[in-house]
């Protein structure tokens, strides 16, 4: 089954410092490291590695084709995604030695994207039904708009939640996959059962799913509610963890699998990524959360 991401594409540039560069400040790094990031482009490895053809549109700058290189490496096709005159989408990321960071992000390629762009897109014979956007792109409310015109079922994971977001047409959502911070914004509630019961009131036709961290996750989907506990594991780095989570979800739900097995895939998945350090890289594959359900008897 094929899936539209139509999401970012960025480079993150990790530098480890002795302190965090302060006003006026120059400072040298002590370390460099590139990784390929941006929530679209996590996605797109995580609903490939969990069983889905994803098929990416974004754009990139001119110093983009590594972030093109490594989706292809993971089988993701790239043929809709083209380089426009700019950078690249990137992060600049700072990490001193107690483990904080600082971070600088700039919109580069992601924020090119224009309507132009978006009609020709959604003009491809790409052969997807659904679709999954994030927030990490512009013009993000035509999209939604020209999409659900042609029919596609939309999915939206609100990340990050901005004032351009909520103005946007999110009645055109289908499904949402959000955390607990988006779902406190986007509903003015701060527990678990009254944020999905706000937003399932304000998106009546929309089901939403919403992952509270190590606390687990519900679904609710016409009057039905589940729920999943989160795996206890030892968690080193919960970055991509909500990344994992959406792939793996998604990958099972649209292939037809309940509710309560496809929040287990996801709990799995994403309890697995949260042990090891990075992002893209933490996503395991299919295989290995298979085994790793086993193992665990559940
Ligand atoms: P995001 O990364 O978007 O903030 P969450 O923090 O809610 O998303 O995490 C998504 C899912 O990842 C959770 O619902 C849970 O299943 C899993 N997860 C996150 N943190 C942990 C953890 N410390 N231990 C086990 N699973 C976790």
């Amino acid at each position: 089954m094929n899936i539209l991401n139509f999401g970012s594409l960025n480079i993150d540039k990790v530098y480890t410092v002795d302190h965090i560069v302060e006003k006026g400040e120059t400072i040298l790094t002590n370390t460099y490291d590139v990784f390929m990031g941006g929530k679209g482009l996590n996605q797109s490895i995580a609903l490939q590695r969990a069983g889905l053809q994803v098929v990416h549109a974004g754009l990139i700058g001119h110093d983009g084709q590594l972030l093109v290189d490594f989706l292809k490496e993971n089988a993701v096709d790239c043929d809709l995604i083209q380089e426009v005159d700019d950078v690249c989408g990137h992060a600049i990321i700072q990490i001193n030695p107690q483990g904080q960071n600082a971070i600088l992000v700039h919109g580069g390629s992601n924020q090119r994207i224009d309507e132009k762009y978006i009609d020709w897109v959604l003009s491809q014979n790409h052969g997807c039904e659904w679709m999954i956007v994030q927030n990490e792109t512009s013009n993000l409310d035509y999209l939604l708009k020209a999409a659900k015109q042609k029919g596609l079922r939309i999915i939206m994971n609100p990340s990050p939640i901005t004032d351009s977001l909520l103005k946007c047409t999110l009645e055109n959502v289908d499904l949402f996959i959000i955390n607990e911070i988006e779902g406190k914004a986007l509903s003015g509630q701060s527990e678990a059962k009254s944020i999905i019961q706000a937003l399932s009131l304000k998106f009546p036709h929309a089901i939403i799913v919403l992952t509270l961290g190590e606390e687990g996750s519900l679904l609710k989907a016409d009057s039905e509610i589940v729920t999943q506990k989160a795996f206890y594991v030892c968690a080193v780095d919960t970055t991509a963890a909500g990344d994992t989570f959406s792939g793996y979800f998604l990958a099972s739900y649209l292939q037809g699998h309940s509710a309560s097995e496809s929040l287990k895939m996801a709990s799995a998945a994403s309890a697995i990524s949260v042990t090891q350090k990075g992002a893209s890289n933490s996503i395991p594959t299919l295989d290995a959360v298979k085994v790793w359900i086993k193992a665990q008897n559940v």
